[in-house]
């Protein structure tokens, strides 16, 4: 490359798509900072939209309200009322950024026109209008962005999920074609493990979206699984950053050949599981089908399924999903597969904990799953079921034990060792 022409490749203005999670626009204080760095950004010759999160606390404050009102609050409802969370945020932020001397629009979901299908409380979406935005670009002004919400075809207002404005973020990006996601929030990045739990967990550097799609389907919080879906569909690089600092984050990404080099890459833990064992059931076609479709019917996720053959044609059947459905399953299990087995035989049992270990080296590593049970071993932590993908592998162990088993496989694999 000529210098010239890397001067020209270094100013080259860049489409960035900046997401700010709670505890980056917690506070008045915190808005400030945020609308310092957009504008920073802006100032260095690029196009910003940014995306925020309602300020932290503020989801949990409105749903509670709406749970002071009804125990089963109607999703539409609820939606409206959640929403409003980031409508205060982005107002918030565009005004700062206008405090800041430079120019700003808010946009909620049906202003940008992020349609989404009407699954309240846990919408998809379906598509994003990019002409409200490119529109502010053009004129010069950075785009702040509600997080979280969309509208359906109806006109409804809809809500993504739980930690659904990195999905936004995402999406945005993946619509604009931008150059970057960057996702803002209170830690330096993806860690080999939640550095709550483990001192010395490292952050990564770069990382697979297929790893980080494992790690956020297994306990790990820093992303929502569908803004990884996202990313990987629609090539996006992700930066996870925190916007307490100017460190460089955990980059996410297509997977490289250096990343096979690492066994493993994370350690991750559930909580909150449950099981539900039916014994002694007749083996024979179909009964799998008859035990998950009331589940299903009712909408329980269920998780790892594992069937024993016993003696004299029958078999055990097992399978984990989360605690809070325990009772409800094994009451429609009762009531609607009483021809399988007596009630007596469909056991239940929570306070288990899924602890797994994630990293695209195990495609290419032989005794990963061996060192994972030496490990748990060495400890005395029982394994009660196992389930595995080409790039991880997964134990139910019981709950009381996965702060410890998180600790001792972190340790085992060496993740806390600069690579
Ligand atoms: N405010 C929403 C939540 O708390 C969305 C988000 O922060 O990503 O879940
Ligand atoms: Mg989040």
């Amino acid at each position: 490359m000529t210098a010239a022409r890397r001067q020209w490749k270094l100013r080259r203005a860049l489409l960035i798509v900046q997401k700010y999670g709670g505890t980056s626009v917690g506070t008045i204080e915190r808005i400030r900072a945020v609308a310092r760095r957009c504008l920073a950004t802006q100032r260095q010759g690029h196009d910003v939209v940014v995306i925020v999160s309602a300020m932290s606390g503020e989801t949990n404050r409105l749903l509670g309200l709406a749970k002071q009102i009804s125990e089963l609050p109607d999703e539409r409802e609820l939606d409206v009322i959640a929403a409003t969370g980031e409508q205060v945020s982005v107002g918030l932020m565009a005004l700062a950024i206008q405090a800041e001397g430079g120019r700003a629009v808010s946009l909620l979901g049906h202003q940008v026109r992020i349609l989404t299908d009407s699954a309240f409380a846990r919408a998809r979406i379906k598509d994003i209008d990019g002409r409200a935005i490119a529109e502010a670009l053009d004129d010069g002004k950075i785009a702040v962005i509600a997080g979280f919400q969309g509208v359906d075809a109806q006109g409804n207002i809809t809500t993504l999920g739980r930690g659904g404005s990195d999905t936004s973020g995402v999406a945005v990006a993946a619509a604009l074609k931008a150059d970057v996601c960057e996702i803002y929030t209170d830690v330096d990045g993806v860690y080999t493990a939640d550095p709550n739990l483990v001192p010395n967990a490292r952050k990564v550097n770069r990382i697979s979206f297929e790893e980080m799609l494992e790690l956020a389907s297994l306990g790990a919080k820093v992303l929502q699984i569908r803004s990884v879906e996202f990313g990987m569909k629609f090539s996006v690089p992700i930066h996870v950053r925190s916007s307490f600092n100017d460190n460089e984050g955990t980059w996410v990404v297509p997977e490289e050949k250096a990343m096979e080099s690492v066994l493993v890459s994370g350690v991750t833990a559930t909580k909150d599981e449950a099981k539900i064992t039916m014994h002694g059931i007749s083996d024979q076609a179909g009964i799998q089908a008859m035990v998950f479709r009331p589940l299903a019917s009712a909408g329980i996720v269920v998780d790892v399924i594992v069937q024993a053959y016993v003696e004299g044609g029958r078999t055990n059947l097992t399978f984990t999903l989360p605690s809070a459905d325990l009772a409800r399953a094994r009451d429609l299990l009762v009531k609607q597969c009483g021809h399988l087995c007596s009630a007596d035989n469909i056991k239940a049992e929570t306070n288990l904990s899924k602890v797994s270990v994630v990293g695209v080296g195990m495609r290419s590593h032989a005794g990963v799953a061996l060192k994972m049970f030496e490990i748990l071993a060495r400890e005395n932590i029982a394994v009660q079921l196992i389930s595995t993908s080409e790039i991880k592998i997964s134990c139910v162990i019981d709950a009381k034990y996965a702060e410890l088993a998180v600790r001792t496989l972190h340790d085992g694999f060496e993740l806390g060792k600069p690579v």
